[in-house]
């Protein structure tokens, strides 16, 4: 029997070996050269630079006089003139296989304007139609210099999943994802009711309810399973809630596969369960006091701040895709006169905290006249709106957000060792953060996804 296996190991090591030979493709080596290359980690600004690309990954970053010295003869040069290079933006919250349409008025008097879509999205989608969604706004958020996305949710059973692995074999171009499956929710806490015939299929589709402990581990393993990157829990909504021991379970089995748990919490209760049960981040974190702000920083738990509704975006969705009433409109306005000290003030408590923080879309919205990448970039001018120092905005979509991910060896800095996803901007984001919605240059595993800065 012991003959028979090392005969067999014998065999499969010289096919395998013969298989690596054939496969061995050359080496494939750019330059990228620009006049300005910001390194968000510290600020500095390199220019004029240069980054040596060899089989995706940055090899060497410098001035251009040294790095050309390195460079094989016969490279390829990428030369991106005056504009200024950046790492590839990570967005650490989205939901690619969704793209709800704002209801009409009438409808939102009925239900939560979120519920109408959702529920389409759900019910009345096959999940390969939801898929070929996400694959259109993966690629638009490529193009728009998104070259790695955490999707938190609302993908069906294993559609972000499905999408992830189409993109890494190169069936469809896109983001690097990290994939979440479907969310563990308290009871009932997206729908507000369902016809009781089909609910508990429709809530199958989307959720893992989970009330107990035992549920919630069987709810963290049906979602490895299906090989999530990380698992997704709501811990509130309006009142109905996932307990303390619910939350520490849903952790202690996730991390025990090495995936990090990220967590809505939008209430007090709910971002002190997320505390107390060790989520990795929070997300969105609306009613974050002082003392949990304090807690989050002591225990490293991660601020994923979702600031895309902030300035008046809701109120553009609406005005570009329904009638509104005089009245909704002045209730917009108010609301929007509202919130903006609100965040301002939000914003300040979180930075004067010293947590960790990352930004995070949120985007699911179908919003006319813009590609998924373009919607998606809004929450730059809303964070600076809110009054966030440019440098820190870059960080919470590169260096920090790899941190969050956990991808800092691999993603969010422009450093040898990394995947070479870069992007440019054609002038200063430092000075004007609107840069970032016109991304000119991408480039993703050293592979040029667009180029608008080419002159020649
Ligand atoms: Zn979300």
């Amino acid at each position: 029997m012991r003959k028979l296996l090392t005969l067999w190991a014998v065999l499969f090591f010289a096919l395998f070996s013969t298989g690596r030979v054939v496969a061995q493709s050359p080496t494939v080596v750019n330059l990228v050269k620009a006049g300005r290359l910001l390194d968000p980690r510290t600020g500095n600004v390199l220019s004029p630079a240069a980054v040596l690309i060899e089989n995706g990954k940055i090899k060497e970053v410098g001035p251009p006089s040294r790095v050309q010295d390195h460079a094989p003869a016969g490279v390829k040069i990428i030369d991106l003139g005056s504009a200024t290079l950046l790492p590839g933006l990570i967005d650490s919250h989205t939901h690619l296989l969704l793209n709800v349409v704002v209801p009409a008025e009438a409808e939102m008097t009925r239900y939560t304007f979120f519920q109408p879509g959702l529920l389409l999205a759900v019910a009345a989608k096959s999940p390969a139609e939801r898929v070929l969604l996400g694959a259109q706004m993966a690629r638009e958020d490529l193009e728009s210099g998104f070259t790695t996305v955490r999707n938190v949710g609302h993908s069906g059973i294993d559609g972000d999943a499905a999408l992830r692995d189409a993109i890494n074999r190169g069936r469809v171009p896109g983001p690097r994802i990290l994939a979440a499956g479907r969310k563990l929710t308290p009871m009932g806490g997206y729908f507000q009711s369902l016809n009781p015939a089909v609910a508990e299929s429709i809530l199958r589709q989307e959720f893992l309810e989970v009330a107990s402990p035992e549920e919630a581990r069987r709810a963290v393993d049906e979602d490895l399973f299906y090989n999530v990157d990380l698992i997704k829990a709501v811990a509130d909504d309006d009142g109905v809630g996932i307990t303390v021991p619910v939350m520490t379970a849903i952790v202690e089995e996730a991390h025990r596969a090495h995936k990090r748990v990220a967590v809505h919490a939008q209430t007090k209760i709910a971002i002190q369960t997320a505390i107390d049960g060790g989520a990795d981040s929070i997300e969105h974190g609306d009613a974050v006091t002082d003392e949990q702000l304090n807690m989050m920083r002591d225990k490293g738990i991660f601020f994923d701040i979702t600031p895309t509704f902030w300035s008046g975006f809701l109120t553009n969705i609406f005005e570009a895709n329904i009638a509104m009433s005089p009245e909704l409109r002045s209730r917009m306005a108010a609301s929007n006169d509202q919130r903006r000290p609100r965040v301002a003030g939000f914003i300040q408590r979180i930075m004067k905290s010293g947590v960790k923080f990352a930004a995070g879309s949120d985007m699911c919205w179908f919003y006319p006249g813009k590609t998924r990448g373009q919607a998606t970039a809004t929450m730059f001018p809303a964070l600076h709106a809110a009054g966030m120092p440019p440098l820190d905005i870059i960080r919470a979509v590169t260096t920090s957000a790899a941190e969050l991910l956990g991808w800092q060896d691999r993603v969010g800095a422009v450093e040898p060792g990394k995947f070479a996803d870069l992007i440019a901007v054609a002038g200063d984001p430092l000075t004007d953060i609107t840069e970032l919605e016109r991304v000119r240059f991408v480039m993703k595993d050293g592979q040029v996804v667009k180029n608008d800065l080419a002159s020649h």
